[in-house]
């Protein structure tokens, strides 16, 4: 391959830029020209592509987000879509993509792949819920973020023996609010995947200031069973003991410098990523299995979540003794 071409789509997340600077520097390396695609599959199927140099992605390897901008791009999901963007590609004699997202990019992917079009994915997404690495970019900055701010309420509580809903990011996944639940010693984690009705939420609070403690923190994922406003209203309703508030973190945890750990990552997985598309690897995703680089077929990937593992929370459940 002489000509390739990265995006970005989805969900941004902290060390995408590094990925992005990887993919252009390792191609250039292999003296290959590499095209940058501005707002993810929109810009594929507009033709919004240009070349891009060593010096286009020089000091962005610490910043958050994407130079090249995100998109969700639903006409992509159709076969007129992947034409129009199959067009553009073809005219400009580009031979392959890299595809920096989560699932739903790496869905797109595999359908332009399955079109006969080359495409690699790497494994970018703060909810850390695709299928290929055992950590995602962007989720250890996500996590980080999350956790400064629970440190601080945990401050606050304790000084007006409160306890605190504090709600992060995870729509159908809730690997964030368990991480950041076990690293900031919260008193309960309430997330998609299991069951743990506000009954018990109220039972668990009850019981720790009972035993003395002077502040409770609760971690909500986005996806919760149960809306922040929902557990409010029925704690306050119950007898706690401590006086309950809520707060959510939303997109500042998204919007982080990356941290060394992420742009590592990114740059050791967009580095992969170029140097297999040009030996003629696609239709995978590369993550960090067990430590190692490692390429997934995307059979493996699209349609499919990584799990949360339930051990994590009985080690959750009995920190928070
Ligand atoms: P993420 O990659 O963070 O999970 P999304 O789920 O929003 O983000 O997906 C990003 C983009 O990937 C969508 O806007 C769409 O352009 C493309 N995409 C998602 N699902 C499909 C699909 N089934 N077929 C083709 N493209 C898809």
């Amino acid at each position: 391959m002489k000509k390739i071409a990265v995006l970005t789509s989805g969900g941004d997340a902290p060390g995408m830029n590094a990925a992005i600077r990887a993919v252009v520097r390792m191609g250039i390396h292999h003296n290959c020209e590499v095209y940058g695609v501005r707002e993810g599959y929109a810009g594929l199927m507009s033709g919004n592509i240009q070349l891009m140099g060593p010096r286009d992605v020089g000091g962005i390897l610490q910043l958050g987000g994407t130079v090249l901008g995100s998109a969700r791009a639903p006409e992509f999901k159709t076969i007129e879509g992947r034409q129009q963007a199959l067009g553009h590609l073809h005219k400009m004699g580009i031979e392959g993509l890299v595809v920096i997202g989560g699932n739903g990019s790496q869905t797109g992917a595999s359908a332009l792949d399955k079109m006969g079009f080359p495409t690699i994915g790497v494994a970018s997404t703060i909810d850390n819920d695709l299928i290929g690495s055992d950590i995602t970019i962007g989720v250890d900055t996500a996590l980080n973020i999350a956790l400064e701010a629970i440190d601080r309420l945990k401050v606050t509580a304790s000084s007006h023996h409160r306890a605190f809903l504090v709600e992060v990011m995870g729509r159908d996944c809730g690997y964030l609010a368990l991480m950041a639940g076990i690293a900031g010693g919260a008193e309960a984690i309430m997330v998609p995947e299991i069951d743990f009705p506000p009954e018990a939420l109220v039972k668990r609070l009850h019981d720790s200031y009972a035993r003395g403690k002077t502040n409770g923190i609760v971690v909500v994922a986005e996806g919760s069973r149960y809306t922040t406003e929902m557990l409010i209203d029925y704690c306050r309703h119950n007898d706690l003991g401590f006086e309950i508030r809520s707060t959510t973190i939303g997109h500042v945890q998204r919007g982080g410098a990356p941290g060394a750990f992420d742009r590592n990552l990114a740059t050791r997985l967009g580095a992969a990523a170029a140097e297999r598309l040009l030996r003629g690897e696609h239709g995978c995703v590369v993550g960090l299995i067990h430590s190692e680089l490692a390429t997934t077929p995307y059979e493996q990937v699209v349609g499919r979540t990584k799990g949360i593992d339930p051990e994590l929370f009985r080690i959750a459940e009995i920190m928070a003794l």
